[in-house]
C-alpha cells in the first residue's frame, strides 16, 4: 500500500499549534485562545520597547499594583509615574505612558479603542504597538512587526535589502501570513519564537516549528539575515557633573527639561553635554552662577562614568564637594536631598551611575 505525505500544515497553523504548547507565560498575558486586557497589552507593550521581558517584569507588576486601570493612572501625578519609571530608561516612554492614559479616560471614557485608526491618534503608539493592541487584545488580524518579527521574515524570505530599509517589504511579506484566526497568538507566537528559537547567532533551527517554509535555513545561511546598513559612528558628548552635599549629608539634585532626553527626570546638576570636555575649574564656575568659590571645600574627581544612548556616547566626569555651610548655595530649580531617599527620586539610572562613583570611591 503506498503511503502518501501528509499535507504541509499552513504557516499560522504551525505558528499557533507551536504556541498552544510553548507559549512564555508572561505576567500581561492570558492563556492562547483568550483576549487579555487592553490596558495590559499596552501598558507592557510601551515597557517591552528597548527593554527585555526580564526587566519588565517587576515593573510590570509594580505599575498594576499601584494603578490597576487607565483611569487611575490618568489621574496620578506626571512625577510618580516618572519616579516608578527610573530604572527602564527611555523616558519619553514614561511621559507619553501618562499623556495616552490621560487622553484615553477624557476621550474614550477610561476604555481602550481597539480600531488602529484611533490607537494610532493616542500619544506614544506608534504603528507597532497599536497593531499589537488591536491583534492581543481584540483580535483584529492586524500585521504586527517588531525586531524578533523582523528576523524571522527576513530569513523566512532571504530579504538582501538592509534595515532599515527592508522595513517595508518585511512587513509585506508578514501581513501575507497573518491570520484572521487568532491573530494575537500568532504574534505572541512568532515574539516567542524570534525570543527563544530564530536567535540572532546559533538559531535553533532543529525546534523551529517553521523550518519548513524558511529560505534561509534550506540554504544554511541563517546569520546572514537580517541584512544590516553599516552603522554610523556616534559621536561622543562630555560634561562635568556635581556630587554637592551640604554639611547634613543632603545633596543637590535638580530636573531636566520637560522635552528632549531624559526630560522631566531628576539629575545632578552639570555642565552642557558637549563634544569638548570642561576643566574642572571652569565648570565649577558655571556651577556657581556667578557665587563665590569659597563657598566650596574638598574637591574630589571621581571615576568618568560613561553611558550610551541611541545617537551619541556620553562621558560624566563627577566631581564631589562639600558646601561650608547649608543654605549658601542657590542654583536655579535644585533641591536638596538624602541620598537614602534617592528611591522617591525619578533619578535615571545613569545618575545612579553617578552616585555610584562618588560614593563607591569616596568609600574606598
Ligand atoms: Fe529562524 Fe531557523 Fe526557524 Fe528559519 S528555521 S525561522 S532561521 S529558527
Amino acid at each position: 500500500m503506498m503511503h502518501q505525505t501528509p499535507p504541509q500544515k499552513t504557516f499560522s497553523v504551525a505558528v499557533l499549534d507551536w504556541y498552544d504548547t510553548h507559549a512564555r507565560r508572561l505576567p500581561w498575558r492570558s492563556l492562547p485562545g483568550e483576549h487579555p486586557d487592553p490596558y495590559h497589552v499596552w501598558l507592557s507593550e510601551i515597557m517591552l520597547q528597548q527593554t527585555t521581558v526580564a526587566t519588565v517584569g517587576p515593573y510590570f507588576r509594580r505599575f498594576l499594583d499601584r494603578w490597576p486601570n487607565v483611569v487611575e493612572m490618568a489621574a496620578a501625578p506626571l512625577d510618580d509615574i516618572l519616579t516608578a519609571w527610573a530604572g527602564l530608561g527611555y523616558y519619553a516612554r514614561a511621559r507619553n505612558l501618562h499623556k495616552c492614559a490621560i487622553t484615553v479616560a477624557r476621550e474614550h471614557n477610561g476604555v481602550f479603542p481597539g480600531d488602529m485608526a484611533e490607537l494610532l491618534a493616542l500619544p506614544g503608539i506608534g504603528p507597532y504597538t497599536a497593531a499589537a493592541i488591536s491583534a492581543i487584545a481584540f483580535g483584529q488580524p492586524e500585521t504586527v512587526v517588531d525586531g524578533n518579527i523582523e528576523r524571522i521574515i527576513s530569513r523566512l524570505y532571504r530579504i538582501s535589502t538592509p534595515l532599515p530599509a527592508a522595513k517595508k517589504e518585511i512587513t509585506e511579506y508578514a501581513a501575507k501570513l497573518t491570520p484572521r484566526h487568532r491573530p494575537g497568538d500568532y504574534a505572541q507566537a512568532l515574539m516567542d519564537i524570534g525570543a527563544g528559537i530564530c536567535l540572532p547567532r546559533n538559531p535553533k533551527c532543529s525546534v523551529c516549528p517553521v523550518s519548513g517554509y524558511c529560505k534561509a535555513f534550506a540554504t544554511d545561511d541563517m546569520e546572514s539575515y537580517p541584512v544590516k546598513a553599516p552603522k554610523k559612528i556616534k559621536p561622543t558628548r562630555r560634561a562635568t557633573i556635581f556630587w554637592v552635599q551640604r554639611p547634613d549629608g543632603q545633596v543637590l539634585i535638580r530636573r531636566r527639561e520637560e522635552k528632549g532626553l531624559l526630560g522631566g527626570m531628576m539629575e545632578f546638576p552639570s555642565t552642557d553635554w558637549a563634544e569638548d570636555a570642561v576643566e574642572t575649574e571652569a565648570a565649577i564656575e558655571h556651577l556657581l552662577q556667578g557665587q563665590t568659590p569659597e563657598l566650596l571645600r574638598g574637591v574630589s574627581v571621581h571615576k568618568p562614568v560613561r553611558h550610551t544612548f541611541t545617537h551619541f556616547h556620553l562621558e560624566l566626569q563627577p566631581v564631589a564637594a562639600q558646601l561650608v555651610s547649608a543654605d549658601t548655595l542657590s542654583i536655579d530649580g535644585a533641591i536638596w536631598v538624602d541620598p537614602d531617599e534617592f528611591d522617591s527620586y525619578a533619578l535615571p539610572t545613569l545618575m545612579i551611575k553617578v552616585a555610584r562613583a562618588v560614593l563607591e570611591s569616596s568609600s574606598s
